[in-house]
């Protein structure tokens, strides 16, 4: 079974001929996959493999309370969202419920958060939110940090600014769209203790050049964990700073969480919690449906209700009686299975291992992240931060070997992306530690 795994498997020739170049395939053998369970993917040829990339899955693979809503539910009924229905109502209230307090009351410059709009994934939420934070604002302008991934829809595609997903990126934003500077703490320009607060003023600065250009800013949008930087904590006070800037200026302020959020943080159930804030508007996606496309914006119902000024706002299947259903099956499963507190206790072990190993491995540099949303940073020298993205490649690659999958993130392509189902077992996450650590000692 070993020796045909190296082959490359037909579906790979078959693959090739009918994708777009475009299409991004992992790996340059991928392993055919055959079956799911749990934190393990199962390839054609028996061999398991532990995934450690998969936060789509949250739950975990096969998993049975989903199986079951998607069988109950789709005999029962699924229609448009137009017609009244039970579900609907029902999910949208039990998204709502596990908003912090203080985002389900409103303050002196916030609305409290208590409208909900469902979607199919999570690049229409951010396109939505764009989309209603300029008609809640009367404004175009939207600030959007370097380094990120927000969708592939014209607009979410247009605050994307990582040059990983398009080298051209800065080059080629439309004018609606400002970059600012991304609170790398590792990276950018500003590191040691204050970096939050000048960050946040520089962004400021940004603010008030917009507004005497005269295109005043609509929403400020970043990921509240820098997930795709690989999972890059913000520096403390900055967003609670940017936040404070935005809405002085008028702006509204979104939270993209749709990698980092719904409880993979550990600690917190959102990453807008870690920094005490509270967005205006929050899209949602990726683990919602533990895979079944699922994508929504949580907002205010003020917000929400400047949409009605640009006619009806509809989507044929966001919101439908199945997607609620499993929406509702996924939230059950993370309570009953504890899957929040798992990531904080499980995320830990892993995050304290790969610490561990950095100790005898220098090409581990800083370890980021929290929860199961880990990124373990390969630098060629500690000083430089020279990224070591061909020797992150391999390691993908020989990790595959072991019957680990993980895969890399950021720019420089150098950082070990860490986001599996929130299942992950300690013994689990313990194996991945030993692989990685054999994988370095064989000579890097
Ligand atoms: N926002 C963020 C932060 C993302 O990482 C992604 C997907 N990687 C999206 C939005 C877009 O989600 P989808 O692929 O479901 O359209």
């Amino acid at each position: 079974a070993l020796a045909q795994a190296d082959e490359a498997p037909a579906e790979l020739a078959r693959r090739e001929r009918i994708f777009a170049s475009a299409q991004e395939r992992y790996y340059e053998r991928p392993p055919q996959i055959e079956r799911g369970w749990r934190h393990h993917l199962v390839d054609t040829t028996g061999r398991a493999y532990v995934d450690m990339v998969n936060n789509v899955t949250g739950l975990g693979h096969g998993h049975p309370g989903v199986a079951d809503a998607v069988n109950r539910q789709i005999r029962i009924l699924n229609t448009n969202s137009r017609f009244l229905y039970r579900e609907l109502a029902e999910y949208s209230e039990r998204l709502l419920a596990l908003l912090p307090d203080d985002a389900r009351e409103g303050s002196a410059d916030r609305d409290a958060l208590d409208t909900v709009l469902l979607v199919n994934s999570g690049s229409e939420a951010v396109d939505l939110a764009l989309r209603v934070a300029q008609a809640a604002t009367g404004r175009k302008t939207v600030v959007s940090l370097r380094e990120a991934y927000h969708g592939w829809t014209m607009a979410s595609d247009a605050v994307t600014t990582s040059a990983y997903d398009n080298p051209d990126a800065l080059a080629t934003r439309p004018d609606w769209v400002h970059v600012a500077d991304v609170p790398n703490l590792f990276r950018g320009t500003y590191r040691g203790e204050g970096a939050g607060a000048r960050y946040a003023a520089d962004l400021g600065a940004d603010l008030d050049r917009l507004a005497e250009e005269g295109r005043p800013i609509a929403a400020f949008i970043c990921e509240s964990v820098l997930g795709n930087a690989g999972g890059v904590l913000l520096p403390d006070g900055y967003l609670a700073d940017a936040y404070a800037r935005v809405r002085a200026a008028g702006g509204l302020c979104i939270a993209d969480e749709v990698q980092v959020g719904f409880g993979r943080m550990g600690s917190s159930f959102w990453g807008f919690e870690q920094s005490g804030v509270v967005p205006d508007l929050i899209t949602i996606a990726k683990p919602m449906g533990n895979g079944f496309p699922i994508g929504g914006v949580i907002t205010s119902q003020r917000i929400a209700d400047a949409l009605a000024g640009q006619g009806q706002f509809f989507s044929s299947a966001g919101g439908n009686p199945l997607s609620c259903r499993v929406g509702i099956a996924v939230l059950d499963a993370m309570a009953a299975e504890g899957l929040q507190e798992n990531a904080r206790v499980v995320g830990g072990r892993l995050a304290e291992g790969f610490r561990a190993l950095a100790e005898r491995h220098p090409l581990i540099g800083p370890v980021h992240g929290e929860g199961l949303y880990l990124g373990v940073e390969l630098v060629r020298d500690r000083e430089s931060m020279e990224p070591a993205a061909s020797e992150a490649a391999a390691i993908c690659e020989r990790l595959r070997e072991l019957g680990v999958i993980v895969l890399t993130t950021s720019e420089r392509s150098n950082v070990l992306k860490i986001k599996p189902p929130l299942c992950l077992t300690a013994a689990s996450a313990d194996f991945v530690v030993a692989a990685l650590d054999r994988v370095l000692s064989e000579g890097w």
